[in-house]
C-alpha cells in the first residue's frame, strides 16, 4: 500500500472523506490545499502535520500562517502553487479533490512528474481528457477514478481480458431532487430546492450539477476518456436508491455491477489502495433491508444538459471544455441568485449547439475555450 499522499481540495466533501481514509489506513499526508476555509485547514494541519499547506486566497493564507506559527508546516498561497504541490511534493499519490477547471493544470503537473493521480475532479477529464490520458500513457502514470460510478466500472473491469470484450457501460444516476418533474415545474425552483440531494451530501457545485443532470453528462465524458469507449456505448439509467454504482456489459451480454451503500469512502479508498483492498468505515450492504431497487429511463426532454454533454463529446475537440466552462459559470451565477435554474440548462445546450471547436488541442487551447465560454455566459446575462 502507498505510504503518503498529497491532497488538493482537502477542506471539501471529498477532501475531508479522503482524510478519513488516510487516518484509518495510517497514510501520511505530505501536503494539503484549500481555497479559503482556514479554520478546517488549521485542524487538519494540527492532526496530520503536513510539510505544506496551501491556501489559494492570499489574505486567508496570511491569517493561517499566524494561526499555525507553532507548527512545522510551511503555509503557501496562490493558485500557481497547486501545480507545485502536485509535482514537487514527494508523495506516492496525488488526490485531486478540487472542484472545477482549476484542477486541470495541477493534474497535468502531477502526471508530468510521474505521480499517480486519484481523480475526483471530473472537470479535468471533461475539459482536457484527450490530452490528460495521452500524457498519462506517455509517462506511465495511473489515473485512478474516485467518482463512484467510475470506480464501480473500474472495479467491474478488473475481470476483463481484452478491451474488445467490453460492449457497453451503464452509468447509474439517482435522478437528483427533481426526478419526475417537467420543464414547467423547474422554471421557478430555488437554490435551496436544488441543493437538497436525496442520497449524497456533496459540495454545492456537484449538487447543482446533479439537479440539472449535467453531472451525468460530465460523467459520460469522463467515462469515455477513462475507459476508452465510444460515447454511444455509454448508457444512463436512473436508479433512485444509489446502491448499484454502475454496470458494464461484456460482449456475451453478461452484466457485472458494483454495489454498496452510498458512501464515497469506498471509491476513495479503492483509488488509494488499488489493487489491494482493506477494511473500510463504510457499513455492510443488506439487500434484504433495502428490499427494492428501482430503475427508469432518464427524461432527456427535461434534463437537456445530458444531451448537451453527449453532443459535445461526439463533436469532440475543445467543445467539452466550452460546455464545461459555461456550466461552471452558469452554476456560479445560479448559486448567487443571478440566473434561474433553467437558464443553466439552456446555456449549456446553446454552447454545445453553437460554439466552434478546435480538434487536436493543446493545454492553452483548453484554457482559452474555458475562458471564452465563461465570458460568453457573463455577457449573455450581463453580469
Ligand atoms: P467541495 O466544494 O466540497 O470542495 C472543493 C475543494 O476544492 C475545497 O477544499 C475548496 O477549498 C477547493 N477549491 C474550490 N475552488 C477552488 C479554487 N478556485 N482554487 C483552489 N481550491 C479550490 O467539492 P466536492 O464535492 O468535494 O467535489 C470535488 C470534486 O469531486 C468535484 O469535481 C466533484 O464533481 C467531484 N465529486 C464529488 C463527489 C462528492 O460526493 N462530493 C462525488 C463524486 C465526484
Ligand atoms: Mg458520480
Amino acid at each position: 500500500m502507498i505510504k503518503s499522499l498529497t491532497l488538493l481540495g482537502s477542506t471539501g466533501s471529498i477532501g475531508t472523506q479522503s482524510l478519513d481514509v488516510a487516518r484509518k489506513l495510517g497514510i501520511s499526508v505530505k501536503a494539503l490545499s484549500c481555497q479559503s476555509n482556514i479554520d478546517v485547514m488549521e485542524e487538519q494541519i494540527r492532526e496530520f502535520n503536513p510539510e505544506y499547506a496551501l491556501v489559494t486566497d492570499e489574505k486567508k493564507a496570511e491569517l493561517l500562517k499566524i494561526a499555525v506559527a507553532d507548527c512545522d508546516t510551511k503555509v503557501l498561497s496562490g493558485k500557481e502553487n497547486l501545480a507545485f504541490l502536485a509535482a514537487e511534493c514527494d508523495a506516492d499519490i496525488v488526490i485531486n479533490a478540487l472542484v472545477g477547471m482549476v484542477g486541470l493544470v495541477p493534474t497535468v503537473a502531477a502526471i508530468k512528474a510521474k505521480r499517480n493521480v486519484a481523480l475526483a475532479n471530473k472537470e479535468t477529464l471533461v475539459a482536457g481528457g484527450e490530452l490528460v490520458m495521452r500524457l498519462a500513457k506517455e509517462k506511465g502514470v495511473k489515473i485512478l477514478p474516485v467518482d463512484s460510478e467510475h470506480s464501480a466500472i473500474f472495479q467491474c473491469l478488473q475481470g476483463m481480458n481484452k478491451q474488445e470484450e467490453l460492449k457497453s457501460i451503464t452509468l447509474t444516476a439517482s435522478g437528483g431532487p427533481f426526478f419526475g418533474r417537467k420543464r414547467a415545474d423547474l422554471e421557478s425552483v430555488t437554490r435551496i430546492d436544488a441543493l437538497k440531494h436525496p442520497n449524497w451530501s456533496m459540495g454545492q457545485k456537484i449538487t447543482i450539477d446533479s439537479a440539472t443532470m449535467m453531472n451525468k453528462g460530465l460523467e459520460l465524458i469522463e467515462a469515455v476518456w477513462l475507459f476508452d469507449v465510444s460515447p454511444n456505448d455509454v448508457n444512463i439509467v436512473i436508479h433512485r436508491e444509489s446502491i448499484i454504482h454502475s454496470l458494464i456489459e461484456y460482449r456475451d451480454n453478461s452484466v457485472i455491477a458494483q454495489l454498496g451503500l452510498p458512501d464515497m469512502r469506498i471509491p476513495i479508498q479503492y483509488a488509494v489502495t488499488y489493487p489491494e483492498r482493506y477494511e473500510s468505515p463504510v457499513g455492510e450492504l443488506s439487500l434484504a433491508k433495502i428490499g427494492t431497487l428501482n430503475f427508469y429511463e432518464p427524461d432527456y426532454e427535461t434534463f437537456t444538459p445530458i444531451n448537451a454533454a453527449r453532443n459535445a463529446i461526439l463533436k469532440g475537440g475543445t467543445l467539452p471544455a466550452s460546455v464545461n466552462g459555461a456550466n461552471e459559470e452558469a452554476v456560479g451565477l445560479f448559486l448567487n441568485d443571478k440566473i434561474s435554474f433553467t437558464d443553466i440548462m439552456d446555456t449549456v445546450c446553446e454552447v454545445s449547439e453553437t460554439f466552434n471547436l478546435k480538434q487536436n488541442y493543446s493545454l492553452d487551447d483548453v484554457l482559452e475555450a474555458d475562458r471564452f465560454a465563461r465570458e460568453f455566459v457573463r455577457k449573455k446575462f450581463t453580469v
